[in-house]
């Protein structure tokens, strides 16, 4: 029989074990952090074309009192990997409900504004998102309409029944639905029909190429046509630039969202911001 063994085989792999090591100590690391609330959520406004501010994106931060602040892409793989995923998710809601409670208080919004949060595939998958949702919008006495549930278009394209099911159990309790990051995954877009969605969000690499009259400027022009023949409101996601705004209302797109507007500002500083925004 043919020999195994040899260095190609063999386990011990340096590079592999620093890995393994530091995915180890991150994960530690962020036990920790957890515990000595160095998580929350950022707040990115959202506006639509004619400048109503219309809702919110809630992006997870890492306020770390050494490394300082880290973004969710460093931490998100490893705390999906590690089980840590619902820990950040019920920090990121609890912030979410308290921000909404706190805009409604003082008037600052209406039944329309909604604020957006990232759930990922285990999450999504888990019976026990919507008893979280709804305990804690009611703790905080806020509206369901008022949390939209962001999920990635490659989470449409597994088992369709179950995830319809999943998405009309949702919307039964009146969430709502995003599909983030529209256009790069492999869904069937002709079946998006089939799904409870209110709401697609254009990803950032093809507002990146809007403006080269190539394939970014066809791609966006397409969902924004397909959002509108299925009645479900546009997205523009990382415009940074007036010409890509300008273009996307040319486009008809509903709404944007990117540096131009604002970057994702904490709690404190998001309500001065809305304040001042919706004073204008
Ligand atoms: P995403 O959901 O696609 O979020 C949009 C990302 O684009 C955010 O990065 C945001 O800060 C960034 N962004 C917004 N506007 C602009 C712009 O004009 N220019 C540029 N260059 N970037 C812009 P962030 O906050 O680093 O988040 C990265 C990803 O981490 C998110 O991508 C999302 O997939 C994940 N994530 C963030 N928060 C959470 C969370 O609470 N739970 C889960 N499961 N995932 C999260
Ligand atoms: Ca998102
Ligand atoms: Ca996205
Ligand atoms: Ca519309």
């Amino acid at each position: 029989s043919k020999a195994k063994g040899g260095n190609s085989c063999s386990f011990y792999d340096p590079k592999l074990q620093t890995l393994l090591e530091n995915q180890a100590e991150l994960e530690t690391d962020i036990v920790r952090a957890i515990i000595n609330n160095e998580f929350c959520a950022y707040f990115q406004p959202q506006i639509s074309m004619q400048g109503k501010l219309v809702g919110a994106e809630a992006l997870i931060r890492w306020l770390h009192p050494t490394k300082g602040l880290i973004t969710p892409n460093q931490f998100i793989p490893i705390a999906e990997q590690y089980g840590l995923i619902q820990k950040l998710q019920t920090i990121v809601l609890r912030n979410i409900c308290s921000l909404v409670n706190q805009l409604d208080a003082k008037n600052m919004i209406d039944e329309q504004f909604s604020v957006s949060i990232n759930i990922s595939q285990r999450q999504f998958n888990s019976t026990e998102l919507k008893n979280e949702l709804c305990t804690t919008i009611n703790e905080f006495n806020i509206s369901p309409a008022q949390i939209k549930l962001e999920i990635t278009e490659t989470m449409l394209s597994g088992d369709i029944n179950s995830t319809i099911k999943q998405m009309a159990e949702l919307k039964a309790q009146g969430f709502v639905f995003s599909i983030d990051d529209f256009g790069t995954g492999y869904s069937c877009l002709a079946h998006l029909n089939a799904f409870p969605v209110q709401e697609i969000k254009i990803d950032k690499s093809f507002i990146d190429k809007i403006l080269d009259k190539g394939k970014g400027f066809n791609i966006v022009n397409t969902i924004i046509s397909l959002g509108k023949s299925l009645d479900i409101t546009v997205v523009a996601e990382g415009v940074e630039q007036q010409e890509q705004f300008d273009m996307l209302n040319i486009l008809d797109a509903d709404y944007v969202q990117g540096y131009l507007i604002a970057k994702p500002m904490d709690a404190t500083n998001y309500l001065t911001w809305h304040a001042q925004h919706i004073k204008k």
